[in-house]
């Protein structure tokens, strides 16, 4: 097993590496700036290190810094968690040429899984079925992408091959305005990503987000946790998940859950991961890989019993697979509800001191948070401050214990969205299941 590992990231998921670490004996340094000394897992860990001032720049994002605190700890592996440098292939390149393990896949598969007219190509290749569109990057020619909008037909969407975080798209509803979407898309692209490359898709109007939890070993070996609905989004931040996607047959599951566990195999890829697709009309189209550990991972967990990040850590120190598709069952239900450090109807954030917090428990309850009675949320990072999940022998019950669990969440000191939560489990729509990505931004008149 890896002897000691450098956990580049912070909050809650920085406590979850943490965890599971301390599970296999593995010793652990956390890395933070100067704002996080306070934070749960730097006190927890076997050793930490400051690497520079609030600004993730010149902390978390800060490559030598987090390489040089590796080397002076002797630690074997960097763990990215998620977010921050979990996607950036120059990062675990540097990583693996500085003699450390990077846990996530290799540099190439994260380079060409994050160009996204990469990725839907390999992906195309191994016959993991796409939203229809330009096949590739688009050319100069007007006339040609005139009449490649033409064929697809219109509402179409203009994407960046470099694009993240629901940035660099442009929904086109109408051949007047293709050409400007066009230029604009790409010369924003540009200035964004440094990449000019766009492509095209068919713009699919009623969808649902729907994912697909896969691990890979380096031996070849690879499967799929199922699926996982995160289709309430707001500004395309997920902000409710469940497990698995309701209302899907059975069989198409299996079939998509096949397929993605192929293309693992097809492009040799390396610890977890995940198939991002919209789901419509019985489809399922993918739009894109996150090749690192998801914010909503354990509800995966909730009905499969797998550690999806104790598998991250046996992958990475070269160990196969404990397990093989048909030891996977899934039991049950369960639902994730990201509690932010936010006002719960303008959504302005609200960092600060807690002064009170309780959370909740009893039977299938699930709480990730790095959250303390006395802790001050800094003003300088995500808003996230903890994870209530629920699990039960049925979908029905699982809601029903996260309406009980929501109830009993205490934060005093400053706001948070627990009350949009509540609202949702009440929402005669949500709980029917199925609801698509436009749903909530509707609910709230957006
Ligand atoms: P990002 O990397 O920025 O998250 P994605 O390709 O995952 O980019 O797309 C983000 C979101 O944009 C999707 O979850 C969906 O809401 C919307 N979207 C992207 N492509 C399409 C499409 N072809 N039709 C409809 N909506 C889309």
């Amino acid at each position: 097993m890896l002897e000691k590992v450098v956990i580049a990231n912070r909050g809650e998921i920085a406590l979850r590496i943490l965890r599971a670490c301390k599970e296999l004996g593995i010793r652990t340094v956390a890395v933070y700036s100067s704002a996080d000394r306070d934070l749960k897992h730097v006190k927890l860990a076997d050793e930490a290190v400051c690497i520079g001032p609030p600004a993730s720049s010149e902390s978390y994002l800060n490559m030598p810094r987090i390489i040089a605190a590796a080397e002076v700890t002797d630690a074997v592996a960097i763990h990215p968690g998620y977010g921050f440098l979990s996607e950036n292939a120059d990062f675990a390149e540097r990583v693996e040429r500085s003699g450390f393990i990077f846990i996530g896949p290799r540099p190439e598969t994260i380079r060409l899984m994050g160009d996204k007219v990469s990725a839907k190509e390999a992906m195309k290749a191994a016959g993991v079925p796409t939203v229809p569109g330009s096949d590739g990057a688009l050319g100069d020619n007007d006339e040609e992408n005139l009449r490649m909008a033409r064929k697809i037909g219109y509402p179409v969407i203009i994407k960046a091959a470099g694009g993240g975080g629901g940035r660099g798209m442009k929904v086109v509803h109408s051949e007047a305005t293709l050409l400007s979407a066009i230029s604009l898309t790409r010369s924003e692209a540009k200035t964004a990503f440094g990449n000019d490359t766009v492509y095209m898709e068919k713009f699919l109007e009623h969808p649902r987000h729907v994912e697909f939890q896969v691990l890979a070993d380096e031996h070849g070996n690879a499967i799929h946790l199922g699926t996982r609905d995160c289709s309430m989004q707001r500004r395309h931040q997920k902000v409710i998940e469940e497990a698995p996607a309701p209302g899907i047959p059975q069989k198409l599951l299996d079939e998509m859950g096949e397929r993605c566990a192929k293309a693992c195999r097809d492009i040799g890829y390396r610890g977890a991961g995940t198939f991002e697709f919209l789901y419509e009309n019985g489809e399922f189209y993918f739009i894109e890989m996150n090749t690192r550990v998801q914010v909503e991972h354990p509800v995966t967990e909730m009905i499969t019993g797998v550690d999806i990040v104790r598998e991250q850590l046996r992958i990475a120190a070269g160990e196969k697979l404990a397990y093989r598709q048909e030891d996977i069952k899934f039991e049950g239900h369960a639902f994730e509800c990201r509690i932010n450090a936010e006002d719960a109807r303008t959504f302005r954030p609200s960092p600060g001191l807690i002064k009170a917090w309780h959370a909740p428990g009893g039977p299938g309850v699930r709480v990730d948070s790095h959250i303390y009675s006395g802790y001050t949320v800094p003003p300088y990072y995500d808003s996230l401050i903890a994870k209530i999940l629920t699990h039960g022998p049925t979908r029905e019950i699982a809601l029903m214990r996260m309406r009980t669990a929501l109830t009993e969440v205490v934060v005093e000191g400053i706001e948070t969205n627990t009350a949009l939560h509540m609202d949702l489990f009440n929402d005669s729509e949500f709980v029917a299941g199925g609801t698509d990505i436009h749903y909530l931004q509707k609910k709230l008149g957006l």
